[in-house]
């Protein structure tokens, strides 16, 4: 999609640099699969470059198969860190093919597929990462589900809680298990979302888990910065990736994705990517507690 020159990165039209998306209706089981996309989306295979501002760093980072965390992996492997992937078994090949990026990248990557909703897994995930990579300073929590539902009276028990396992208490989990790991200087990046403040009638449950994880970040920052760890959040607008054909949107709402946006576009995964890069970096020494709007100029706190 964005060509690999040097003007198209040093100057470009943020309303032209990648096409405004019409998505076909389409439908894939949850979590859905990059590979199996229309359109395909940009993770910054052929576009990121990095200039090694996370040499040497080790990261854990969940959902790194697709979408988001995908892109986030490939740059924080191209900035020069090692990188232990987390994703559900289903999602093997998007996994896999993410591995390879990073190898060709001249990085190491470990995968860990299995259940963040399940406790057990969450500290197993951390402490397998920890080994592999030979130490953990960085975590990025960006794995989530969303299930859109129209009405209350429609929205399951059994939904609210898995939502809630899923996007909160596994960054609860998983956080607690990683500090064990971290020395000064580590970082935590959040996914949380612009439904913490603008919530959809149709993702309660979803909504409500993105504004915890706000609040969860903020005062988790404030608790860890004497420490010398620093913990902030990157709250994304519409991005095409598989989480939205995967019921996190009514299939009637797929071709107008993201045009609602002040930039009149969905945004891709790929433009996520230097968000967390800045707050992984120790350029952003003095960011604590912050969350970063990446959403294509959609007005939020
Ligand atoms: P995605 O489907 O590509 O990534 C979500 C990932 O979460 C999946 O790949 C899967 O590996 C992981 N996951 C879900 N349930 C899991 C479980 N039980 N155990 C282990 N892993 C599990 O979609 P994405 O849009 O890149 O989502 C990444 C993050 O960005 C999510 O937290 C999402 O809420 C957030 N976000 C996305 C958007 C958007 O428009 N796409 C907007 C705001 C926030
Ligand atoms: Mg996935």
């Amino acid at each position: 999609m964005a060509e690999d020159s040097t003007d198209q990165l040093t100057f470009q039209n943020p309303v032209t640099r990648f096409p405004e998306i019409t998505p076909p209706k389409q439908d894939q089981p949850e979590p859905g699969l990059d590979q199996e996309l229309t359109p395909q989306t940009d993770r910054g295979q052929h576009s990121y470059r990095g200039t090694g501002r996370l040499k040497g760093r080790r990261a854990l980072i969940t959902g790194a198969d697709s979408g988001i965390g995908a892109a986030v992996a490939i740059a924080f492997a191209r900035e020069g860190a090692d990188v232990a992937l987390s994703y559900l078994p289903v999602e093997e090949e998007d996994a896999q093919e993410i591995k390879s990026c990073i190898e060709d990248s001249g990085q190491r990557a470990f995968l860990f597929p299995g259940d963040i909703s399940e406790p057990a897994f969450c500290t197993e995930l951390v402490d397998s990462a920890a080994e592999a990579l030979g130490g953990l300073d960085a975590l990025v929590n960006n794995a989530g589900r969303q299930i859109a539902v129209e009405d209350i009276a429609d929205l399951p028990d059994e939904q609210w809680v898995a939502t809630f396992d899923t996007n909160i208490h596994a960054i609860y989990r998983i956080s607690r298990a990683a500090l064990k790991h971290m020395p000064a200087g580590s970082t935590i990046v959040n996914s949380t979302s612009i439904q913490a403040y603008m919530p959809s009638t149709t993702l309660l449950d979803y909504a409500s888990t993105k504004a915890a994880i706000n609040n969860f970040s903020k005062g988790l920052a404030q608790m860890l910065a004497p420490q010398g760890i620093r913990v902030n959040a990157v709250a994304p607008g519409p991005i095409w990736t598989p989480l939205q054909v995967s019921d996190g949107q009514p299939k009637e709402k797929l071709p107008e994705f993201g045009k609602n946006t002040p930039l009149g576009r969905a945004g891709q995964p790929t433009e996520l990517a230097p968000a967390y890069v800045f707050l992984t970096s120790p350029e952003s020494s003095y960011v604590i507690g912050e969350t970063l709007n990446v959403n294509g100029g959609m007005p939020s706190p």
